[in-house]
């Protein structure tokens, strides 16, 4: 590797030289596997250099080559504080130094530790009792499937082991988790879904609704198919439904007027536990420190990462709930120490990052921030695309939105998929300087960004949306194609 001489020390690397970008390109090609790229055409080099990403400040990233983008995704939905925020480093370096690693196996903890469990429990809503840690979404809902099996073998309900997850739901990649993911795209080729893990009908809608079906009795709908499917499987064989309180990767999907008050009647009447994924919906991505609140949901599990630390460092955690905590302990005795557990379970450094991160969050109210300013990001959207043709539905809530493309708003026609709409509107805002997602399923714009940002933020990305989608509307036209 060649490195050059670096001339400006807020592009150099640390130890002042330049990234060589095309000789970095070249190895990382070389040898990486990324995550969602296609292996043989990055590997030929089809699909250009990858972006390296060297620095990030607040809501902005910088790559190697200086280019600087608004980061309205927040890296994956996760660096809620922003980036760059010292106070995280200083206390990720204090516990490094101190006590970079030790296991929580067998009643090791730490103080931060004992001190962050017990945080989340007087966050979280509803009678939540233990915290079980992990590193990813993914683990922590395979996590989840097994407590759900641990618990009904406890309770004498051996059976009870499906669990319901949406079609559209993202819960990871990982077996029980990818399973658990209601997209075709991340089952083909793994063997996945595995058995036991059914999907229902998702929570959308725009695209789900009857003609003149009111929002109130589509969610009574999904709620009747619901039950459903929990008869034809036998009441007795289904353990847990699982449901992100805003769909994410599916689409950015707030749910429907009614959704969680029709489903959990449900739940309760056969006796099915309720996990809320809140992997991206806690620590105020929605204005509240849990999306449960807001959607008045009462989950006997909870799923958390990304928000957790801002993704300083890596933790998800299993939030257990009174009614499977107290059967937890209840039985104990007869099955022995809990048999599950991670090396890297609590780890301090993770932790570390989490209190640090939880400090801020609270000292500088960014729920309330987001409770009073994220309707402004659905808005400022939905007034940027009003004159645009082929918008079908804006939709978010808090510091999440998206926008919908179809070829024909009036009789709600998609786009030929061939035509990437969405990938080529995320391409455009790139150009311009804002990273939004082209969300996997259909042609959906994603946003997400940090939760600190500010109305004049909003307004920037808006103007930039606004750009982005004319000039590719242009582009659209201009191939004959809208
Ligand atoms: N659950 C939800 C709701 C998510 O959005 C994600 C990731 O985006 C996950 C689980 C999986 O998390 P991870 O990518 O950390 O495994």
């Amino acid at each position: 590797m060649t490195t050059t001489k670096d001339t400006n020390t807020a592009q150099g690397n640390t130890a002042g030289q330049k990234v060589d970008i095309a000789a970095i390109s070249e190895m990382d090609r070389a040898a990486t596997l990324h995550p969602f790229t296609p292996v043989r055409a990055y590997e030929e080099n089809e699909m250009g250099d990858p972006r390296i990403v060297e620095t990030a400040s607040g809501i902005r990233i910088t790559d190697a080559k200086g280019v600087t983008s608004i980061d309205g995704f927040a890296g994956l939905y996760c660096v809620n504080i922003g980036y760059g925020r010292q106070e995280v480093a200083e206390a990720i370096a204090d516990q490094a130094r101190k006590l970079a690693y030790y296991h929580s196996y067998a009643a090791h903890t730490t103080e931060g530790l004992a001190r962050l469990s017990n945080r989340l429990i007087a966050m979280a809503p509803g009678n939540m009792r233990k915290v079980f840690y992990g590193l990813s979404g993914s683990d922590a809902n395979e996590t989840q499937a097994k407590i759900v099996w641990h618990y009904h073998n406890l309770i004498g309900q051996p059976k009870k082991k499906k669990i319901i997850a949406r079609e559209r739901g993202y819960h990871g990649c990982s077996v029980i988790s990818g399973s658990m993911t209601g997209m075709s795209f991340y089952h083909n080729h793994m063997d996945l879904p595995v058995t036991n893990i059914l999907h229902t009908g998702v929570p959308h809608h725009y695209w789900g609704c009857n003609p003149g079906e009111s929002e109130l009795e589509f969610s009574q709908r999904r709620a009747d198919e619901l039950e459903a499917m929990i008869l034809k499987e036998g009441p007795e064989t289904v353990g847990a439904f699982i449901g992100e309180p805003v769909l994410g990767t599916g689409g950015i999907i707030p749910p429907p007027e009614g959704y969680w008050d029709a489903i959990q009647p449900v739940l309760a009447k056969y006796d099915i536990l309720l996990i809320a994924d809140e992997v991206i919906t806690a620590f105020g991505r929605i204005g509240a420190d849990f999306g449960s609140e807001l959607y008045g949901m009462k989950p006997d599990l909870i799923t958390v990462a990304k928000g957790l630390t801002s993704a300083y460092a890596p933790l998800s955690a299993v939030i257990i709930g009174d009614r499977v905590a107290s059967v937890l302990s209840e039985h104990s005795d007869e099955v022995g120490a809990f048999s599950h557990g991670y090396t890297y379970s609590g780890h301090p450094i993770s932790v570390a990052a989490a209190n640090a991160n939880l400090d801020i969050l609270e000292r500088e109210k960014i729920g309330a921030h987001v409770a009073a300013n994220g309707i402004y990001l659905k808005e400022s959207l939905a007034e940027a695309m009003k004159d645009v043709g082929i918008v079908g539905e804006v939709r978010g809530v808090g510091m999440m939105a998206a926008i919908e493309f179809v070829a024909d708003p009036a009789t709600k026609t998609r786009f030929e998929a061939g035509f990437k709409v969405g990938a080529r509107m995320s391409a455009a805002c790139l150009k311009n300087g804002l990273i939004a997602r082209a969300m996997p399923h259909g042609d959906i714009l994603g946003f997400a960004p940090p939760l600190i940002t500010t109305r004049q933020d909003i307004e920037e990305i808006a103007a930039i949306v606004r750009k982005s989608v004319l000039e590719v509307t242009q582009q659209l036209a201009d191939e004959g194609k809208i």
